[in-house]
C-alpha cells in the first residue's frame, strides 16, 4: 500500500519560503505556506536588486572592512549607517561579523558560496521549465562591476573567483561594453564583467511561482495568518500557533527572513541574523540607449543598477538600525544624487518610487539550511544580501536534507553552528 505524503507547513511566504515550498512538493511532500502579508513577496523580496548574481557572492566580511565602515559612517551619504540599539543581538552580531573579517574566512565562505551558486543556477534552470521567464522579466544580463579607484580594481583582478566567464576591462572598454556609463568613463580605474548572470523581477517571481504552488496537486494552500510560537513537546515540534489558530504538521520549515530569529527564539534557538535595511528605487527607463543592458554594480559606492522590465532598479546601502523598515527621505535623496551623476538619462527620476527591505543576514554572509535540535524543524534562513539569487539552490538542498539524501557539497559554513 502506497504511504501518505508527509505533511510540512512553511512559516513564510517570501522567495525564500516559496522556492522551498515548491521543492518539498517536487519531493513528494504535502504542502502548506503560513504568510502573515495579504501577498507573497511582499518583504524583502519585494524591490530588491533583481540580481541573479551566481557569481559575485562577495561575502560583505572581510580583511579592511571594519576600517572601511568607520570610514563610510562618517560620510554623509556613505553606504553604512549604524545606530546602536540596546539589543544584545546587534552587538553579539558585531561581534561576530568582525570576528569573520580575514582573508581566511572569506575565502573559505566564497568558495562554499560559489557551490551553492551554481547549484542555484542549476535549481532555477530546472524550474524555468515550469515558470515562463517572461512573467518575472527574467534576462540573461550579465553583470559588469566597475571599479573608480585602481588600488580596489587590481585586488579585485587578483582576487581568484570562477576565471572562466569573466572580462578584465579598462575605464574605456568598460564604457564601450556598457554605453549607459559614458559619463562615469574618466573616473572609472577598470570594470570586470561576468557573462551568465542574469536578473529578475523578485516579486513577480514570488507571485508567478505561488500560481504554480496553488495549481500543484499536493499544495494544501497559503494560510494567511502570523506565526507567534513554535510549540515543542517531547523533542519534537508539534504545532505552530497562530492569530488565528494551531497548524499542526509532521515538518516545519522556518523562511520567515528576519522574523525567523524571534520566532525561532520562542523554541529556545538562537539564530545569528540580523537585518540589514537596504533601499531601492524603481524609476521608469529614460532615454532608452541612455539605459543600461548589463546589470552594473558600482564597487565603492556598493550601489547596483538593473534594468527590470520597463524600469531601472538601483538598489544600495546598509543601515544597521534594527527592525525598522521605514523609508528615510535623507537616504532616498542621496541615492538619487548618485544615481543621476551616475546615468543621467538612464530614467526618469523624477518618477522614482523608494523601497525599503532587511536583509536577513548573518554574520559571514552564508545563509543557514538545515536541521535543528528538532528533528523536524527545518531552517531557510539568513540569506542577506543574496536571497533571491541562492534561493533555487537552498530550497533544493533542503529538500534533499529533508528526504536524508545526500547533498551534492558539504554544508560547512552552511549549517546552524551547535
Ligand atoms: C536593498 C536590497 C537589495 C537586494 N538586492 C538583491 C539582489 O540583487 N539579489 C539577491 O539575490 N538578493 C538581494 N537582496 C536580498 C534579498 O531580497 C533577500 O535575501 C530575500 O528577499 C530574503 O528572502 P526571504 O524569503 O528569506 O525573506 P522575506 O522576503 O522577508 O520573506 C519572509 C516572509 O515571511 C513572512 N513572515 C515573517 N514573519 C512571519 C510570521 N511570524 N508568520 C507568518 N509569516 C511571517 C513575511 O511576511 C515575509 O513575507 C536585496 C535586499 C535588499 C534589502
Amino acid at each position: 500500500m502506497q504511504q501518505e505524503a508527509q505533511q510540512v507547513v512553511v512559516i513564510g511566504g517570501g522567495v525564500v519560503g516559496l522556492a522551498s515550498a515548491w521543492w518539498l512538493l517536487e519531493a513528494g511532500y504535502r504542502v502548506t505556506l503560513l504568510e502573515q502579508a495579504p501577498t507573497v513577496g511582499s518583504a524583502a523580496s519585494a524591490r530588491n536588486g533583481g540580481q541573479l548574481s551566481y557569481r559575485y557572492v562577495s561575502p560583505l566580511a572581510d580583511a579592511g572592512v571594519p576600517l572601511k565602515a568607520l570610514q563610510w559612517m562618517f560620510q554623509e551619504d556613505g553606504p553604512l549607517r549604524f545606530r546602536p540599539e540596546a539589543d544584545m543581538r546587534q552587538w553579539r552580531w558585531l561581534a561576530q561579523f568582525l570576528a569573520n573579517c580575514n582573508s581566511a574566512d572569506n575565502a573559505r565562505t566564497t568558495a562554499k558560496l560559489l557551490e551553492l551558486g551554481e547549484l542555484s543556477r542549476q535549481s532555477m534552470a530546472q524550474l524555468e521549465l515550469k515558470l515562463p521567464l517572461s512573467e518575472f522579466s527574467w534576462r540573461d544580463a550579465g553583470k559588469l562591476v566597475v571599479y573608480r579607484s585602481k588600488s580596489a580594481f587590481d585586488k579585485a583582478v587578483a582576487k581568484p573567483g570562477s576565471e572562466d566567464n569573466r572580462v578584465v576591462l579598462n575605464g574605456a572598454e568598460t564604457a564601450k561594453l556598457e554605453p549607459a556609463l559614458a559619463e562615469l568613463a574618466p573616473s572609472l580605474a577598470g570594470g570586470i564583467f561576468n557573462s551568465g548572470e542574469a536578473v529578475a523581477d523578485c516579486q513577480a517571481f514570488c507571485l508567478a511561482l505561488e500560481k504554480r504552488l496553488m495549481a500543484h496537486p499536493r499544495f494544501e494552500g497559503v494560510v494567511h495568518a502570523e506565526a507567534h510560537t513554535i510549540f515543542a513537546e517531547n523533542g519534537r515540534v508539534s504545532a505552530i500557533q497562530t492569530n488565528a489558530g494551531w497548524l499542526a504538521a509532521d515538518h516545519f520549515v522556518l523562511a520567515a527572513g528576519i522574523q525567523s530569529r524571534n520566532l525561532a527564539a520562542t523554541a529556545g534557538i538562537y539564530l545569528p541574523m540580523y537585518p540589514l535595511k537596504g533601499y531601492s528605487l524603481t524609476a521608469p527607463i529614460g532615454a532608452e540607449h541612455c539605459a543600461p543592458e548589463i546589470s552594473v554594480t558600482d564597487f565603492e559606492r556598493k550601489t547596483l543598477y538593473a534594468r527590470i522590465g520597463g524600469n531601472l532598479r538601483i538598489a544600495a546601502m546598509v543601515d544597521m538600525v534594527g527592525e525598522d523598515t521605514s523609508i528615510d527621505r535623507r537616504r532616498i535623496a542621496g541615492l538619487t544624487k548618485l544615481a543621476r551623476a551616475t546615468m543621467p538619462h538612464a530614467a526618469d527620476y523624477d518618477k522614482a518610487e523608494p523601497w525599503a527591505g532587511l536583509r536577513p543576514a548573518t554574520p559571514n554572509s552564508a545563509p543557514i539550511i538545515g536541521a535543528t535540535k528538532y528533528p523536524n524543524l527545518w531552517l531557510n534562513v539568513g540569506h542577506g544580501p543574496l536571497g533571491f539569487t541562492f534561493a533555487c539552490g537552498t530550497a533544493n538542498l533542503l529538500a534533499t536534507l529533508m528526504r536524508g539524501k545526500q547533498t551534492p557539497f558539504t554544508l560547512d559554513c552552511l549549517a546552524l553552528a551547535a
